[in-house]
C-alpha cells in the first residue's frame, strides 16, 4: 500500500471509532481530502485508494490540478477565503463551497453559477473563536445571512463550516464544535451538513455532529510552504 492508502485506512479507523463512541453511524461522516500544496499525483493516489471529494484553498492551484485530473470523476470543494474577483471561476469549476461568509460573495456565486450545472452546494463559514480569526461571519450575523443565502436561486445552502482556534484541550474543542452545531440547529432551515474537524481534532468534531471532516496533514503528510 502507498503511504496515502495507509493513511486513509488509519483515518477510516479514527472516524469509525469516533462515530461509535458518539453513537453515530460511521457512514454519516464523509472524508474531504484537503489537497492544497500537494501535487495532482497525490490526488490521483487518494482517488485510487477510494476518495472522491477533494478540498482546495487556492483557486489557481486548484484549477491547474483539475486540468491534470479531468479523467477522474472527482467532486471539488472550495474551502479557502474568497475574493470577489474569484467567484466566477469558483462558480464554474467547483461543486461545493465551504467558506462563504458574506452575502455579496453568495450573490455573485449564484449569479455566476452556469445554468448547465446543478445548484452550487454552500456552507456558511462561522467564526466561533472570537476576534483574532479573520474568516467567518459572527454568530450574530448568521441568521440573516443564512436566510438570504437560502433564497438565492442557484445555490443550495447545506449547512455550516468552522475552523476553531487550534487547541489540544479536548474540552475546548468540544465547546467550539458544540457551538457550531447549536448555531445550525437554531436556524429554521433544512440543513444537513456540518463541515468541521481537521487532522488534530476530528474526534471532537465527530462527537459534536460533523458530517464532513476536512483532512490534509493526516492524509497527505505535512505541507511545505517553502520557496516556490
Ligand atoms: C488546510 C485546511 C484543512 C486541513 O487541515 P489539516 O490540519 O492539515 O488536516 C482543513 N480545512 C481548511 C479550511 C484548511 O484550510
Amino acid at each position: 500500500m502507498s503511504t496515502i492508502a495507509d493513511n486513509i485506512s488509519t483515518l477510516a479507523e479514527r472516524i469509525h471509532r469516533a462515530a461509535e463512541t458518539a453513537g453515530r453511524d460511521p457512514a454519516s461522516i464523509k472524508l474531504l481530502a484537503v489537497s492544497k500544496t500537494k501535487p495532482a499525483a497525490a490526488v490521483r493516489e487518494a482517488f485510487a485508494a477510494g476518495l472522491r471529494d477533494m478540498g482546495e484553498n487556492y483557486l489557481q492551484e486548484a484549477l491547474g490540478k483539475q486540468v491534470e485530473l479531468t479523467d477522474l470523476p472527482l467532486t471539488w470543494h472550495f474551502i479557502g477565503p474568497i475574493q470577489s474577483n474569484k467567484t466566477r471561476a469558483i462558480a464554474e469549476h467547483f461543486d461545493w463551497v465551504h467558506s462563504v461568509d458574506r452575502l455579496k460573495i453568495a450573490q455573485r456565486l449564484s449569479e455566476q453559477r452556469p445554468e448547465t450545472l446543478e445548484p452550487l452546494n454552500i456552507c456558511i463559514q462561522v467564526n466561533v473563536s472570537g476576534e483574532d480569526s479573520k474568516s467567518g461571519c459572527t454568530p450574530e450575523e448568521l441568521p440573516a445571512l443564512a436566510a438570504a443565502i437560502a433564497a438565492l436561486p442557484r445555490l443550495r445552502l447545506r449547512g455550516l463550516m468552522a475552523i476553531p482556534e487550534p487547541t489540544d484541550d479536548r474540552a475546548a474543542q468540544d465547546a467550539a464544535f458544540a457551538k457550531v452545531r447549536d448555531l445550525q440547529a437554531s436556524l429554521a432551515l433544512p440543513l444537513d451538513t456540518l463541515s468541521m474537524g481537521m487532522s488534530h481534532d476530528l474526534e471532537s468534531a465527530i462527537a459534536q455532529g460533523a458530517t464532513w471532516v476536512r483532512i490534509g496533514t493526516a492524509l497527505f503528510g505535512a505541507r511545505d510552504y517553502g520557496q516556490p
